[in-house]
């Protein structure tokens, strides 16, 4: 008892001491690249003028990344000499031959994925109950054991599963949440075997995961969805699997490569784009993002592309900057299209614990989060994360990583999540 009353001592201090702010943090901790007067100039710029025809041309006349398999307009096509719509324009008159191809073997690979559908998704859970086997080995296997190890339903029993839960990430406020359900589920249907608890706790932590009906509308729309997430969380795999995922299931996909601080970013997406057979569209290092934004969703208007993904800077040495810029590119898509569908996803890396929690708190306040896409669960001992995200912020899980390859991406479930997490034997 002594033993995890120390560790629990010492995990709710790391807890409260989680970087004071995340994303300043991060920022701190990279690179020696001096990123400041960038993001002074972004505030000199002013919206109008970073938003202009004028300006995007010139952040995108030499430096439009479009794949070769999208087929889409060339880096000559966006000359400088035309404006902005015109530009838009003979981008859209040159696709047309092409975009009906695509639209047919779209068609195509929609009717073959609608018959694989139950294979995937039998793929995607056996890789999830791979992917959580850390977690599995941890917690639940240490909540099994508390199950079993104990004769009586008393304060030793409820102190030790919340150890056992705080410790796998669950998050303080979730875990004594969850206890509190879970001790008046016990009083008033008179349970007397810890045994009969484990059933009601794994139906308690199910019950903190809640995605809503509407979490995927924006696959059913055109829809442009800002990626943010601080470097290293795995926002750049996770938007080239998210392209290549949503390519497979027919849909057209822009990946606006908007990340203009950091080069590597830029030719790290454009190998991902290449990949999933998408287009990317970027500017010069350093240009403004928001006019690469803004390249970005003229081409998908007159391309009719279903879906934008918007790499997002994730490194700005302070909140207010991040603010300003994530707010200047919200600001060209609401004026250049309105009609659009709105999403801003966090990608949050789940090896980083409560951290990443605090990052997701830190970005909902700067941006008005609609998800959260958990990486790396395959690289934690305490995937309770996913649970504590939900719980605490209340915005949904709307995806997962549990592992490195581009079909290591799938929806969240919590179902299937809770089943991969509990079930006791890895192999069925
Ligand atoms: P970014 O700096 O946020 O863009 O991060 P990257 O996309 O470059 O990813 C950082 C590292 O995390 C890379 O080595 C990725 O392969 C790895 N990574 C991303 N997602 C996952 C995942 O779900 N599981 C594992 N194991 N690694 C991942």
């Amino acid at each position: 008892m002594a033993f995890w009353n120390r560790k629990k001592k010492k995990k709710v201090e790391e807890a409260s001491s989680a970087s004071e702010n995340p994303i300043e943090a991060a920022a701190d901790s990279s690179s020696s690249e001096d990123i400041s007067s960038q993001a002074e100039n972004v505030g000199e710029t002013g919206e109008e003028d970073a938003a202009s025809a004028e300006n995007s041309s010139s952040a995108s006349e030499e430096t439009a990344l479009e794949s070769e398999e999208g087929n889409h307009a060339s880096t000559e096509d966006l000359s400088s000499e035309v404006t902005a719509s015109e530009k838009a324009d003979a981008v859209s008159d040159e696709e047309k031959g092409s975009s009906k191809a695509e639209d047919e073997a779209s068609e195509e690979e929609n009717e073959s994925s609608e018959e694989e559908k139950p294979k995937k998704k039998e793929g995607f859970f056996r890789r999830l109950v791979k992917g959580l086997a850390k977690t599995r080995a941890n917690f639940v296997k240490n909540m099994d054991y508390v199950f079993r190890g104990f004769t009586n339903i008393d304060d030793d029993f409820y102190e030790e599963l919340e150890e056992i839960l705080i410790m796998g990430d669950i998050g303080v406020r979730t875990t004594e949440e969850i206890l509190d359900e879970l001790k008046v589920e016990v009083k008033t249907e008179k349970i007397k075997e810890p045994e009969a608890c484990r059933e009601i706790l794994i139906r308690l932590i199910r019950d903190r995961m809640f995605v809503p009906e509407d979490a995927y509308d924006f696959l059913n729309q055109k829809s442009v969805i800002m990626v943010v997430g601080v470097n290293g969380v795995g926002k750049t795999t996770t938007i080239g699997k998210l392209a290549r995922k949503l390519k497979d299931s027919g849909k057209s996909v822009l990946i606006s490569a908007a990340d203009t601080f950091r080069a590597a970013a830029a030719d790290q997406l454009k190998t991902w784009a290449d990949r999933a057979g998408v287009p990317m569209i970027g500017g010069q290092d350093g240009a403004d993002p928001a006019a690469v934004v803004y390249d970005s969703v003229q081409a998908a208007k007159s391309r009719g592309t279903d879906i934008v993904l918007v790499d997002t800077a994730g490194r700005l040495h302070n909140k207010k900057n991040l603010m300003q810029e994530l707010s200047k590119m919200n600001r060209v898509i609401d004026r250049e299209y309105p009609e659009a569908h709105r999403e801003t996803f966090v990608v949050l890396d789940a090896t980083t614990g409560q951290n990443a929690l605090q990052q997701a708190r830190e970005f909902d306040e700067v941006t008005d989060v609609t998800g959260i896409i958990l990486t790396k669960m395959d690289g934690t001992a305490k995937g309770g994360i996913a649970v504590a995200v939900q719980s605490e912020l209340k915005k949904p899980v709307k995806y997962i990583g549990v592992g490195e390859t581009a079909e290591d991406l799938e929806r969240f479930d919590p179902d299937d999540f809770v089943e991969a997490l509990f079930r006791q034997k890895e192999e069925d």
